[in-house]
């Protein structure tokens, strides 16, 4: 078991995507990471080990950044390491995902054939690149998601940000619990409840084939 976060609204979110990745530490875990939107670009810090190893990585983040997500990892794709923890980023593009997506490796094949390179050996990578080029292709995410669902097989709570959609986060579940919190001024998402306790007492548990995007001022479930 393990955690994803994100927040979207108007304080510095690195110290609250930190905090509410801290409320999950009971869950257990084996590397973390956080990936923050800022001048239209991602930044992201991960490190094996601890959140306290990544605490010591957080100066790396812009400080002003006002949007992002986190993930604490249990590996189950992929040795326990820096590169394989979450987020997963092309630069233009990242998520976090608890599960696994269980058709991994003939997805990653196919793709592998139309030339895209890996870098870690995770299942959500692959989920990554799926979810990318259908965005890519569609310039939709909500069509990108319908699509890319279609395809996946197994578990997942995912949170997305790209630079191109600013100040909107997209998450996506089936199989794993994700939870969105309505604050003020401000939304936040999770695994778990317990995360958010800090900023808000409302929440909507997404139901399996539901998902929803996030901007700071709106929640929508589909
Ligand atoms: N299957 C993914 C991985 O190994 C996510 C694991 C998790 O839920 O933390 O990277």
């Amino acid at each position: 078991m393990c955690g994803v976060v994100g927040y979207v609204g108007q304080e510095k979110c690195v110290p609250i995507i930190f905090d509410s990745l801290k409320r999950l530490e009971y869950r257990g875990y084996d590397s973390a990471g956080i990936a923050v939107l800022d001048d239209d670009s991602v930044s992201l810090v991960k490190t094996k080990g601890k959140l306290n190893e990544l605490k010591k990585r957080l100066g790396d983040l812009p400080k002003t950044a006002k949007i992002g997500i986190g993930h604490t990892r249990w590996a189950t794709h992929g040795a326990p390491n820096a590169i394989n923890s979450h987020p997963h980023s092309t630069g233009d593009f990242a998520i976090v995902h608890n599960g696994i997506i269980e058709n991994y490796a003939e997805l990653k094949e196919k793709l592998m054939a139309d030339g895209v390179k890996f870098v870690t050996e995770t299942d959500t990578e692959v989920a990554m690149h799926i979810l990318r080029s259908a965005f890519k292709e569609t310039g939709s995410m909500k069509k990108a998601i319908q699509n890319s669902t279609q395809i996946f097989e197994g578990a997942y709570a995912i949170g997305i940000v790209t630079p191109e959609l600013p100040g909107e986060i997209y998450i996506v579940k089936q199989g794993s619990p994700a939870v969105i919190g309505i604050g003020q001024d401000s939304n936040f998402f999770a695994s778990d409840a317990l995360a958010l306790v800090d900023h808000t007492d409302k929440a909507i548990f997404l139901k399996d084939g539901q998902y929803a995007r996030i901007t700071a001022d709106s929640v929508n479930v589909w």
